[in-house]
């Protein structure tokens, strides 16, 4: 995290030492948390989210400096990749589950369409309502 610069990180660390600066950590913590909360049940406003962010960020990065900025930057890198892994296997699954559900329908209504002269030409409605239905089971509604 480099919000602050290390110059900066190990003044402030030095002038209030690392319990106060875990404790106000929390605090600002607790501060955006209770923000946040306000928001969202139409009490609170941006600006003060906005502002329990700053706070937020900047014991973060002091907090950052005191742990290891080299190692949290690692973990970073760790979690975004497996960020990206888990959007990448989402996709795949839902482009297989919709893959899956149009051949489903396909068969459908291949099945009405094929079963005799008639319905290749017409479909009547006691089939549109069947399939309707099916396609609603398919689907899962
Ligand atoms: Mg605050």
């Amino acid at each position: 995290m480099s919000i602050l610069n290390e110059e900066d990180s190990k003044r402030y660390l030095e002038f209030f030492g690392k319990n106060f600066e875990i404790s106000k950590t929390m605090e600002e913590m607790s501060e955006l948390i209770q923000a946040l909360c306000k928001y969202q049940i139409n009490q609170g406003n941006a600006d003060n989210i906005i502002e329990e962010i700053a706070d937020v960020l900047l014991m973060i990065s002091q907090l950052s400096y005191i742990f290891g900025n080299d190692l949290v930057k690692e973990k970073i890198k760790v979690k975004l990749a497996r960020l990206e892994e888990r959007i990448h296997n989402e996709k795949i699954r839902s482009q297989r589950y919709r893959e899956s559900k149009f051949y489903q329908i396909e068969d459908v209504i291949e099945s009405l369409t094929s079963s005799s002269e008639y319905h290749k030409k017409v479909i009547m409605y006691e089939d549109i309502e069947t399939l309707r239905e099916k396609i609603k089971t398919i689907l899962g509604e």
